[in-house]
């Protein structure tokens, strides 16, 4: 194994990193690093479930900690619209006393729901007038709107707000894009937030390496931020296009002494290709979304449990996973609860599939930092892709 990159805090080069964040090795171009924040440190590569509306649905805080996870994602459109940010700040302080989870937590900016909201929405230079999607009221969220929430909210990992465009789209709107993306990142930076709060920026720039350069070094200009995300990825090109621009991207442009973390991306197979290339943190709401759909994640494969061959199957949904539901509940059992609709099944799938996604990254980090995740890569991508 050749370890170019092992142990960065060696060489002359530690004296540029950032005290709260710490690359620990390299194994090629993946890494496992450790991240501080007010709440906690998050080791990396790491999976965060997604909170929306300030509860990662089907699960308690104390369930999450049984899985291990590390740091959950909340909302800012959407807590802004139920209950209120400021709200939240005003009864409670912060998004963590508010829902009894006292980790790390990421807040996302919006950005993302005024294009997945699209119809609903008009994006000006400004900011975007919005539609709620509750009543039908009109409001405007700009990126001082949007740092404000962030700010009451008191969530550790702030992102900016940020125009993501659909992939494809046509070289005027994705350059709009990348102005609107640039002039909101200024706006982002100059607003005052709590002292311990992380601010990262996101790079848009579609599939384009150069727009994505070019988008990364003016964001550099604008300040130091404490990382840097890739938005506007899994929004409708093909996995082979999204894997190419993460090979040539990721590791020759973005700086290494910064997290990166690659925004609603996705699938198991999504997860350690962009390891391979680099990532550091993901999100996405697969996991969560599948247990409610009856589907479960294993090493070898898919799950969709209504499926008549599970009727008897007295295994558990997978051997190598130690999660309650896997402890203590067979195929055939989950099969029984999915088919009679009980609410038992999405909460038990959801505990496995979010267990599944971290003990994925965390068998990833294990490999980095042993030196063999070229291994485990092949391994893992060959028995999950046989089975799919
Ligand atoms: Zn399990």
């Amino acid at each position: 194994m050749n370890n170019s990159h092992s142990n960065p805090n060696s060489n002359s080069q530690s004296n540029f990193l950032d005290k709260k964040f710490r690359v620990q090795a390299f194994c090629h171009k993946a890494r496992a690093c450790e991240l501080q924040t007010a709440h906690g440190t998050v080791q990396t590569p790491i999976f965060m479930p997604v909170g929306t509306r300030g509860t990662v649905k089907m699960l308690l805080p104390e369930q999450l900690k049984q899985v291990k996870a590390q740091i959950i994602l909340g909302n800012a459109y959407h807590l802004f619209l139920r209950p209120g940010a400021e709200y939240i700040r005003e009864h409670f302080g912060d998004l963590h006393t508010f829902m009894g989870w006292n980790g790390p937590i990421l807040t996302d900016s919006g950005g993302y729901q005024v294009f997945s909201l699209q119809k609903l929405n008009k994006i000006k230079e400004e900011g975007v007038w919005c539609q709620s999607p509750y009543d039908g009221k009109k409001f405007f969220l700009g990126p001082q709107e949007s740092m404000a929430i962030q700010r009451d909210l008191g969530s550790d990992i702030v992102m900016n707000f940020d125009d993501c465009p659909p992939l494809p789209c046509s070289s005027e709107r994705q350059e709009m894009a990348l102005a609107r993306t640039l002039s909101w990142a200024k706006i982002c930076s100059d607003f005052p937030l709590r002292d311990f709060q992380l601010r990262f920026a996101i790079v848009q720039g579609g599939l384009d390496v150069s727009s994505r350069g070019y988008c990364l070094e003016e964001l550099k200009k604008i300040r130091k931020w404490d990382g840097f995300a890739l938005g506007g990825l899994s929004v409708g090109e093909k996995n082979a296009e999204m894997y190419t621009f993460l090979e040539n991207f990721c590791h020759e442009f973005l700086p290494w002494e910064r997290p990166r973390y690659l925004m609603g991306v996705g699938t198991p197979i999504d997860l350690l290709f962009a390891i391979k290339n680099g990532i550091d943190l993901f999100d996405c709401v697969l996991p969560t979304r599948n247990a409610r759909n009856g589907q479960a994640f294993s090493f070898s494969g898919k799950l969709t449990l209504k499926n008549a061959r599970y009727q008897t199957d007295k295994a558990p949904l997978s051997e190598e996973c130690s999660c309650y539901t896997c402890l203590n509940f067979s195929r055939a059992y989950l099969h029984h609860l999915v088919r009679v609709k009980e609410g038992l099944a999405p909460i038990l799938l959801s505990i496995h599939n979010i267990a599944f996604y971290i003990d994925l990254v965390s068998r990833a980090r294990n490999s980095i930092l042993q030196g063999v995740f070229d291994e485990f890569f092949e391994k893992t991508y060959n028995q999950y892709k046989s089975n799919n």
